[in-house]
């Protein structure tokens, strides 16, 4: 134990098998390759050097999610070429892979990538080319989910989930909203939720992180969401989480950055715990390597450390991550055969 809190072996956990679904491509760069990108684009860093910009780029003072949201201009400024996008893409599942994940689920909204001259398939075609090198390179099976943003027009959401659709089967495995939540419902891009409905498409939402159960219930019930982002504030309504644990709905569990975004006060209050606890289905998820300054096994670690899972607890979490991927089952079906074991081999090392 130190300082009250108990040890924990991060070796022992990067080991552990683990799958990330909710990670944001522009959200997680390195900050050596931004620079270097920048360079060759002459687009000006607020910092000159890697640590200086990791520092700058970890979102530490924010008030709010929409304080949180606003570094992601300086990573967007380097991510409007197909060179840059697939270079950044490929590098997310190295690091991700060193890190033990073996499956990888990125989200990005591709209309962001547009603002030289890309169209959205071109952006699409990058970032799968990106992440194929990726997982030719480490074995880590890399998928997409298509962002639409809360604050842009339905219309901009509807493009965003009829690209979702037009890359189905390409590696494109859902559609999801991010973005600013309070003032934004969900429920206002309904239209492009049933576009990705209509073609029996995996849906995820944004929901409960700077809003309340409220939003989780329109990302449910208006929207169709298969899991959910964060829902952090589920805590809040004891029918809505009976109904998200009964219908065995995962739920996408990010701790640094609700800390980050104050959707919980500290990581010892994050309801993640009650939630294990009831049974509910989690993940963990770092959101954004790079704005939360984290790797995967930092966020098991924080979960160990601040809210006493045990290693048992975490190897449980680890499987319905791999259980709750929106990649094609027969694939999660091979590749749980794959790392179970290897799950338990963690789970009982001494
Ligand atoms: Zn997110």
């Amino acid at each position: 134990m130190t300082g009250g809190r108990p040890a924990v072996d991060r070796e022992r956990l990067r080991r552990l098998p683990k799958a990330e679904l909710h990670c944001h491509l522009d959200g997680s760069l390195r900050p050596a390759t931004m620079l270097a990108l920048a360079a060759e684009r002459s687009v000006a860093m607020p910092r000159p050097d890697a640590e200086a910009l990791a520092a700058f780029m970890e979102v530490t003072d924010a008030k709010n999610l929409e304080d949180y949201l606003a570094r992601f201009a300086v990573t967007l400024s380097v991510m409007q070429d197909p060179a840059a996008i697939a270079r950044v893409a490929e590098e997310l599942v190295l690091d991700a892979a060193a890190d033990g994940v073996r499956l990888l689920e990125v989200r990005f909204a591709p209309f962001l990538s547009t603002q030289q001259g890309m169209t959205s398939d071109e952006v699409m075609a990058a970032w799968l080319a990106g992440m194929q090198r990726g997982e030719r390179a480490t074995g880590t099976v890399a998928r997409a989910i298509v962002c639409a943003l809360r604050h842009a027009p339905v219309s901009q959401s509807i493009a965003m989930a009829e690209l979702a659709v037009a890359w189905k089967g390409r590696g494109v495995v859902a559609f999801d909203l991010a973005g600013g939540e309070a003032g934004h419902p969900a429920s206002a891009h309904k239209a492009a939720f049933d576009v990705a409905r209509r073609a029996d498409l995996a849906i995820t939402c944004h929901a409960g992180e700077a809003w309340g159960p409220a939003s989780v219930r329109e990302a449910l019930l208006d929207c169709g969401a298969h899991r959910i982002g964060h829902g952090t504030r589920l805590i809040e309504d004891a029918s809505l989480l009976q109904y998200v644990n009964d219908r065995r709905i995962p739920v996408e569990v990010c701790l640094t950055s609700n800390v980050q975004t104050r959707a919980t006060p500290a990581f010892a209050a994050h309801p993640a715990r009650t939630f294990f606890k009831r049974g509910v289905v989690l993940s963990l998820n770092t959101d954004n390597r790079l704005m939360s300054g984290v790797t995967l096994t930092e966020e098991y670690a924080r979960a160990a450390e601040h809210l006493r899972f045990s290693v048992a607890d975490l190897c449980v979490i680890a499987r319905q991550s791999f259980e709750s991927a929106f990649t094609p089952w027969e694939e999660r079906r091979a590749l749980l055969d794959a790392v179970l074991p290897e799950i338990d081999a963690v789970r009982d090392a001494r």
